[in-house]
């Protein structure tokens, strides 16, 4: 015998049992969204590796460890680990920027990181999406954070926290980057190896890293104080007021952290992320922000944008489990061609239907629609004969005969 191969590490089979939770998150996406204006785009898994260094920033370990990067005919080819650069990307090269903003957008699918698999973190795993592009005003911050949300209600997940804070602009960001800096300073060689390179390239992600004897650091008063401090500008200050006041208004519980800057390089402004406290560590299920500096950066004209991602195995593993479906009907019968047209006559109709292909025992047939059909429907001889059809309701466990013409009339379905 051959041996048996596995799924890759980090990766899985989502089986048929599970799929209704996906379909349930991926409809209610379709619903809650429309309602907002954004329709869905469907941007390839593969792209240039460029777009994810210049567009989610070579300081990040999405780019600098978890990419999944192989050559192709001398190109440099990337399997996307996030959506918003591939977005962006397809926002430009369409010609998006010729519509009138807002141009809303939201996408689902699979993302590919090089991580350690753990539970709530995989290698492949899926997100669900939105980007919204030409707004540079509040509204469209509390737009999006009141639309997450929403979303998320929708799926009957109410006990998660909304975690807002604010990046500043490039500007205003720079002197606290610099105070930041200065009051790490005497710590640096005790921060970790991706500390240390981050203090000189990208200081602010200090504040996200997860290694305990940083966090430990951090916590220091006199970086804390740093932390703590009003250092965004006046104009930011006022966005920053402005969204918050819109939340408050819609409704919108949420805690500022100082702390949360993002993974991502991109971000700048509102910063965003919602969490569960039944997840354990992995306890994020949505991160987004503002970042209206990624659209020129990655060659189109200066455009203002915010989005957000969720994990959709995240959320999937707090929804409370759904009953698989079952079919609307099995046939029973010992006379396959019958069975055969019945069975495509309500399949016409728009029911789910089998029959036994394999033509076993009356019994046995009966025992295999109470397992995978609300309704057992027989054409036992006299039925065939009186173009009749029993109906046995395998819940109730009541029985009709009718006419095969009335038959879906009398389904409960
Ligand atoms: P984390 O801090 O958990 O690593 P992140 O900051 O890397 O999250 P984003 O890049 O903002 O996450 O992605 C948005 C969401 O996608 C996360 O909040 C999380 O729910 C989900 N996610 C990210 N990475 C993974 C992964 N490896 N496996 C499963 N879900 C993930
Ligand atoms: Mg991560």
């Amino acid at each position: 015998m051959s041996e048996i191969l596995k799924v890759l590490k980090g990766t899985k089979d989502i089986l048929p049992q599970d799929v209704n939770m996906w379909h349930l998150v991926e409809q209610k996406a379709d619903e809650i969204f429309s309602k907002y204006g954004f329709k869905e785009i469907r941007t390839p898994i593969i792209e240039v590796t460029e777009l994810f260094s210049r567009g989610v920033g070579d300081t990040t370990d999405i780019v600098n460890k978890e990419m999944y990067t192989f050559e192709k005919s001398d190109r440099s080819i990337t399997l996307r680990p996030e959506n918003t650069a591939g977005v962006v990307r397809a926002y430009i090269e369409n010609g998006m920027s010729r519509l009138s903003a807002p141009v809303k957008l939201w996408y689902k699918g699979p993302m590919f990181r090089y991580e350690r698999p753990q539970a709530g973190r995989q290698r492949q795993f899926h997100q669900v999406g939105v980007e919204m592009f030409g707004i540079k005003q509040p509204t469209a911050d509390a737009e999006v954070i009141l639309m997450a949300t929403n979303f998320l209600k929708s799926l009957g997940l109410n006990d998660l926290e909304v975690e807002i804070n604010s990046l500043g602009c490039p500007k205003c960001r720079e002197e606290f980057k610099n105070r930041l800096k200065e009051v790490l300073k005497p710590y640096l060689s005790e921060l970790c190896e991706d500390c240390q390179k981050r203090y000189e390239k990208n200081p602010l992600r200090l504040l996200d890293c997860k290694v305990e004897s940083c966090k430990k650091i951090f916590e220091k008063p006199e970086i804390q104080e740093v932390v703590n401090s009003d250092f965004i500008c006046e104009e930011c200050e006022e966005h920053y007021t402005a969204v918050k006041l819109y939340l408050d208004r819609m409704g919108v519980k949420y805690i500022e952290n100082k702390q949360l800057v993002r993974g991502l390089d991109y971000y700048n402004r509102t910063v965003f992320e919602i969490k569960s406290n039944n997840l354990g560590s992995q306890n994020a299920v949505c991160g987004g922000g503002r970042y209206d500096g990624l659209v020129g950066q990655l060659g189109g004209e200066p455009t203002p944008a915010i989005g957000f991602a969720m994990g959709m195995e995240r959320l999937i593993s707090l929804i409370p489990k759904l009953e698989p479906k079952k079919l609307d009907g099995y046939i029973v019968s010992e006379h396959p061609v019958d069975a055969f047209l019945f069975a495509e006559e309500l399949r016409h109709e728009g029911l789910n239907v089998e029959f036994d292909l394999t033509t076993k025992k009356f019994s046995k047939q009966i025992e295999k629609a109470a397992k995978v059909a609300k309704y057992a429907l027989i054409l036992g001889e006299d039925e065939i004969a009186n173009h009749c059809v029993s109906i046995k309701n395998l819940e109730k466990g009541t029985q009709i005969t009718v006419d095969r013409i009335d038959c879906i009339k009398m389904l409960e379905l």
